[in-house]
């Protein structure tokens, strides 16, 4: 999955870097006992580690506790680099649902190990991907409401006004460092409640005025 769409729009993405975001609910970073950083926390998922809708998702047999966190994702829509907060959103073509699944049990132990930790968020199939709506289809992109169901049973709950950094300033902050480029994919980070899955599992993740999103566990 290379290609990533744009919804009732013949305009289709080739997938460049996929950025994340840790870190941007205060809720989560409570619930992992981490710690709020003045700078942003800011790691990469190769795009070998996208999943279409509908998918399946594989986890790797050396872990034992694969966690689902729901993000509200963005795609770029043209180059910027050191953007300004306050022009950010006309650098979107879209908003869109993910999943950044994460090896909780090997992420604590290279954190622990004081080790880069991407290898966790990284794997094949660690990005459940929607399609995504036009940007201008949202009229408030800091005012979403997310949920994340497994087997029916409501996980997490949130709403992206609960972020820390809002969309704007996630592009302002990741451009002073990257490049951004179109079809470049950002994640923004995951309210709490996140937990294990698990073979069988059935995930749909949805987000208000966006969409939905599902995937299977193998
Ligand atoms: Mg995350």
């Amino acid at each position: 999955m290379k290609q990533v769409q744009l919804k009732n729009s013949p305009e289709s993405f080739t997938v460049g870097k996929i950025i994340c975001l840790g870190r941007n609910y205060l809720d989560h970073i409570r619930e992992l006992n981490n710690e709020v950083t003045d700078r942003a926390v800011i790691f990469c998922k190769p795009s070998s580690s996208l999943l279409a809708d509908g998918g399946k998702i594989v986890i790797p047999e050396y872990s034992n506790d694969c966690h689902h966190e729901l993000e509200l994702a963005l795609l770029v829509g043209k180059t910027g680099k050191n953007i300004e907060a306050t022009t950010a959103l006309s650098y979107l073509a879209g908003y869109g649902v993910a999943l950044d699944l994460t090896l909780r049990d090997l992420q604590s132990e290279l954190k622990n190990a004081g080790l880069p930790w991407e290898i966790a968020k990284g794997f094949d199939t660690s990005c459940p991907l929607s399609d995504f709506i036009p940007a201008n289809q949202v009229a408030d992109p800091n005012n979403l409401e997310l949920i994340l169901k497994v087997n029916g049973e409501v996980r997490q709950r949130g709403n992206t006004a609960q972020m820390m950094r809002s969309v704007e300033k996630i592009i302002a902050e990741i451009s002073i460092y990257y490049t951004l480029e179109a079809g470049d994919i950002i994640l923004t980070g995951t309210p709490a409640g996140v937990s294990k899955i698990e073979s069988g599992d059935l995930l749909e993740g949805t987000i208000e005025q966006v969409g939905s999103l599902q995937a299977s566990v193998a």
